[in-house]
């Protein structure tokens, strides 16, 4: 493969460069104003010790030792060699041109520039000079060249550099130069002001909306910048043109700035630290280790091989990209086509810095500087395409979230009118329940107004029929007592017949009880012994003294004693002899009593006595009643005419 592109080198080299047939002097025909300057072309001498002086360099022993350009690597091999290069040059245009070469890496370190027999270099220069030290301010070294019509002129370069930059040279007379000067610097200018946009407007939109992938962006492109100025030598024509020190340290620094801010851009591009964070975690660790390798080799060890340090951590973050880009992120994709650009110009870059300049001509050298406008462009668009695919995703959430905000808006708009429908019904219903409270209560008072009247009504008529009752009260025991007076006046007044009579005292029970509570009304008091506690006797109302025994009747000691006929008509018979003071027949008394004649005469007999005995008593009253001649006896005959009773109750039977 390299052989190819060494063979298809070879021969747009000698295409470029026509008429070049001697291998040690340069023949330049007529109608030719520009050409590259091929290995073939000039003769090198490589001076190891770097002490050959101009004058040991055209000695006959050191001019057979310059070997043809190409026989030899076309760059520095030893940075601590020096290097002679030897151009003969032969015009064939009969008028004076001016030809001009340029030596098209500006990072040499130390130029001398000899013409013909000149014992003192007629420009010394080089990157460790300051730039106003060069002989044309431009940012290659440029040197012209006395060419007098059809001779044959011989130029020494005498080259000494820290880094392995490669001979290429190219040639020019005076009637390009102008243009090439216009047409390069021109679109050197588009590309910085492409660069110099980008990290404008980068720059602004990060101020804008604070995404901090735009600060990376921003970051990368000037790292970015950085490397081009330093590679095209612009840097120390404009920025830094008195410090040719720090162009040797740009040239170092540079690419480990571009390898970190690029990965540091690419891995938040790419979202790898959460897509695959893993692998991600590898290539950083890549990159941080590469870059501590490639400063320590640039700025101390100095080896010259921290280039191939580059390729690792770069196919790292590439394969990264198309890792997630297979997972589904699109806009990785953008980012790998950009980044292509910048891999096949960055190959041919370490080409031209391994020595290998088949493919290098005015646009391989400049290809880097198309790819990475194109690559920054690319990304610019893949970085809004993201943010935009973001941005899109936030609007789709906010869409999401104001759907769900509205909802719940009319949910509780909702809530509110039934909470207000709920109010309304509550205050109907409290309305509703005030009224029927209100009338509740109206009725209630209503009712207990009529109940207070009622009571009061009632009260009054509790009043009225309490005075009535008493009243009635009264009159009846007026009544009563009016009955008694009545019928007790009845009976003193004569006018009682035995049936009304009977009604009083309607048996004997009712006689005995009557004669009972007349004989002991002051108290009982034993006749025999004067003991005065007694019990029942076995006879209905008599009397046994608890002392004696001895048993008293209720009949003992009054007018009925011994008497054998009914005590009931016995009372009647007292009552109407009594009521007509003894003037009684016992005939009449007999069909009264429904008794013989002879009972009824014996029995008057002993009541007419007992009134006898009444009538001289010293408390005798003429208006008594009838029952004050019950207990009115003989008591001392008692005993003693008890067998004269039986006689007379005898006789009174027969
Ligand atoms: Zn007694």
């Amino acid at each position: 493969m390299l052989r190819l592109w060494l063979l298809l080198g070879l021969i747009s080299s000698s295409l470029t460069s026509r008429g070049a047939v001697h291998e040690d002097t340069l023949h330049i025909t007529t109608n030719v104003d520009e050409l590259f300057l091929t290995p073939d072309s000039y003769s090198v001498l490589e001076d190891a010790t770097g002490r050959l002086s101009i004058r040991d360099v055209r000695s006959s022993v050191w001019a057979r030792r310059f070997v043809p350009g190409n026989q030899v690597a076309t760059n520095i091999q030893h940075t601590a060699a020096a290097y002679w290069l030897r151009l003969t040059l032969h015009d064939a245009e009969q008028a004076e041109r001016h030809w001009y070469l340029e030596l098209l890496d500006s990072h040499i370190n130390n130029i001398l520039f000899y013409q013909d027999d000149d014992s003192f270099p007629r420009a010394r220069t080089g990157s460790n000079l300051p730039f106003n030290s060069r002989p044309y301010f431009y940012k290659n070294f440029l040197f012209r060249l006395q060419v007098a019509p059809n001779q044959t002129h011989t130029y020494y370069l005498r080259l000494q550099s820290d880094s392995k930059t490669a001979f290429l040279a190219r040639l020019r007379n005076e009637t390009v130069l102008a243009n090439h000067f216009q047409r390069e610097y021109g679109l050197l200018g588009i590309f910085y002001g492409v660069l110099l946009i980008m990290v404008v407007y980068n720059l602004c939109i990060y101020l804008f909306i604070q995404e901090q992938m735009y600060l990376r962006y921003v970051a990368y492109v000037l790292s970015c910048s950085l490397v081009f100025l330093s590679e095209d030598g612009l840097g120390f024509q404009y920025l830094w043109p008195a410090l040719p020190w720090l162009n040797q340290l740009i040239n170092a620094v540079a690419p480990v700035l571009l390898l970190l801010t690029f990965s540091y851009y690419a891995r938040q591009f790419l979202d790898s630290p959460e897509r695959l964070p893993h692998y991600d975690a590898w290539v950083r660790r890549v990159v941080l280790g590469s870059a501590a390798l490639l400063l320590l080799d640039a700025l101390v060890i100095r080896s010259g091989l921290g280039f191939w340090l580059y390729p690792l951590p770069y196919t790292m973050v590439y394969y990264l990209a198309v890792r997630i880009y297979q997972r589904g992120f699109r806009p990785a994709l953008l980012f790998l086509v950009a980044h292509s650009f910048v891999a096949i110009s960055v190959l041919l870059l370490i080409l031209r810095k391994l020595g290998i300049h088949t493919l290098t001509n005015t646009f391989t050298v400049y290809s880097m500087n198309v790819a990475f406008v194109l690559e920054i462009a690319v990304l610019s668009y893949a970085l809004g395409d993201k943010i935009k695919a973001i941005k899109d995703a936030t609007i789709r959430a906010q869409e999401r979230l104001v759907k769900q905000l509205r909802k719940r808006q009319h949910a509780q708009s909702q809530l509110v009118d039934q909470l207000q429908q709920n109010q309304q019904l509550k205050d109907q219903l409290n309305t509703d329940l005030e009224a029927q409270v209100a009338r509740r209560t109206e009725e209630l008072r209503y009712q207990s107004e009529t109940i207070a009247a009622q009571n009061r009504e009632l009260i009054q008529a509790n009043r009225l029929l309490a005075l009535q009752s008493s009243a009635i009260e009264k009159l009846n025991a007026e009544l009563q007592h009016d009955l008694q007076q009545a019928q007790e006046a009845r009976v003193l007044s004569r006018e009682v017949d035995f049936g009304a009579f009977s009604q009083i005292y309607p048996d004997k029970e009712a006689c005995l009880t009557y004669l009972a509570e007349l004989k002991w009304a002051n108290g009982y008091r034993c006749r025999r012994c004067g003991h005065e506690k007694y019990c029942d006797g076995r006879e209905a109302h008599s009397l046994r003294c608890t002392k004696c025994r001895y048993v008293e009747s209720a009949t003992a000691y009054t007018l009925f004693q011994k008497c054998k006929f009914s005590i009931v008509k016995a009372f009647y018979a007292v009552f109407l002899l009594h009521t007509h003071h003894g003037n009684y027949s016992s005939q009449e008394l007999s069909r009264i009593l429904d008794l013989r004649q002879g009972t009824c005469w014996s029995f008057s007999q002993k009541v007419t006595d007992a009134m006898r005995r009444r009538e001289h008593a010293p408390d005798y009253d003429e208006q008594e009643s009838w029952t004050s001649l019950l207990l009115d006896t003989n008591e001392t005959g008692v005993e003693d005419s008890l067998p004269e009773q039986d006689k007379t109750h005898q006789t009174l039977s027969l």
